[in-house]
């Protein structure tokens, strides 16, 4: 086998026709407006309404910030009940809120927060839970929404891998208090940078947009101690013409799925994440999990392929409580999250991206398949 020239990622961003947003950036020089709630901003705000079935939406200028905005938005403090099993900024985003995590283990089917462990964690300073749809996977939504009811908790998604996910031809958006996208190039709708936050209400639109745009209500009059995350108007441009080509894109996402399911389904000791049939996928990841009957150990697999050109990524590895910023808190003294430890001690993410080439998942196939 030789050696490929040009690396295979785990991802490459989706951009959409160069000669297609010539136009829109004519527009925007022409009419010199080029954040602060542009024309763009305001038609790709109406277009995700549409696209992704919810009330409301506020766009911002990445993930983060939205996160952090939309803890702030709710008045969440004292403890927050949250998944290690995921990108680190999840629990940044309480730390730069003041806020202390409470780290509880995840299911090991569906890799996100398990429901059935959350009564234990809550405090008498337990204000939220922040779960995350891992992999685009639905939480158990139902359930979490019934222990926050219980225990008068506000729910905040961190949805940033599920743009566009249904869960019983529900838009997985519309559950809990507010949801929270990422549209940074890694993800499956990307404005290079970018990120929302879905409200249910318009009034807590309407406060959300005050606190993305440092406080101000009108000219003069600012209310709050809010931040900049307003999205400027050459990505709103970008997410206007990448949402025109979204269903192509997760289409060739889901061929690419099918492709490594079946290639890999006859591999001892390589196991696929699950797929459920109740909720429709937008493939934004392909997590495979190496086992014991595997002649290889993960990172050797993992290695292995890096040195024959293909860059594939340990997400979530390692888990969040491993980084030094949460090392101190109780939550993590107790060892209670060993489900999500072995997970992470297993998985590999393969790539997969529109572009890929169908030779280029055979080639990933070929590699994991003629072990060692
Ligand atoms: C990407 C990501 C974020 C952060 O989004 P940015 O737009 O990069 O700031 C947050 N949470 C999860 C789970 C992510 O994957």
């Amino acid at each position: 086998m030789t050696q490929k020239e040009k690396p295979i990622y785990v991802t490459e961003p989706n951009l959409p026709p160069l000669d297609e947003l010539i136009p829109y950036l004519e527009q925007i020089w022409k009419n010199k407006h080029l954040t602060n709630g542009g024309p763009f901003h305001q038609q790709l705000e109406d277009a995700l309404c549409d696209y992704l079935d919810v009330p409301y939406i506020s766009l911002f200028t990445n993930g983060t910030i939205a996160l952090i905005t939309a803890l702030k938005a709710l008045g969440v403090s004292g403890e927050v009940i949250t998944t290690p099993y995921s990108f680190v900024a999840t629990s940044h985003s309480l730390l730069w809120n003041d806020i202390t995590p409470v780290f509880v283990d995840i299911d090991p089917v569906t890799l996100n927060l398990d429901p059935d462990k959350i009564d234990e964690a809550i405090t008498s300073r337990t204000t939220a839970i922040m779960p995350v749809h891992v992999y685009g996977q639905p939480c158990e939504v139902e359930a979490i929404d019934k222990i926050a009811k219980q225990n008068n908790l506000k729910v905040i998604y961190d949805a940033a891998h599920a743009f566009g996910v249904k869960n019983h031809d529900v838009g997985i958006l519309n559950y809990g208090d507010l949801s929270v996208l990422s549209f940074h190039a890694t993800k499956v709708f990307n404005t290079f940078e970018g990120g929302a936050i879905v409200s249910p209400d318009e009034e807590t639109k309407y406060y959300i947009d005050q606190l993305k745009n440092f406080g101000f209500v009108n000219e003069t009059t600012v209310v709050e101690t809010g931040i900049n995350g307003k999205m400027n108007e050459f990505s709103a441009a970008v997410g206007l013409l990448q949402l025109q080509y979204i269903d192509e894109a997760i289409e060739k996402r889901k061929a690419i799925d099918v492709t490594y399911r079946e290639g890999l389904k006859n591999i001892a000791g390589i196991r696929c994440h699950s797929q459920a049939e109740k909720w429709q996928s937008n493939y934004s990841y392909f997590p495979i999990f190496v086992e014991d009957k595997y002649p290889l150990s993960r990172d050797d697999l993992y290695e292995k392929l890096k040195t024959n050109g293909i860059n594939a990524r340990r997400y979530f590895y390692p888990l969040i409580t491993e980084f030094p910023m949460y090392q101190e808190l109780a939550s993590i003294q107790v060892n209670n999250v060993k489900v999500a430890e072995d997970v992470a001690a297993n998985v590999i993410c393969l790539p997969i991206y529109p572009e890929l080439s169908k030779q280029d998942i055979l080639s990933v196939l070929e590699h994991i398949c003629v072990a060692p």
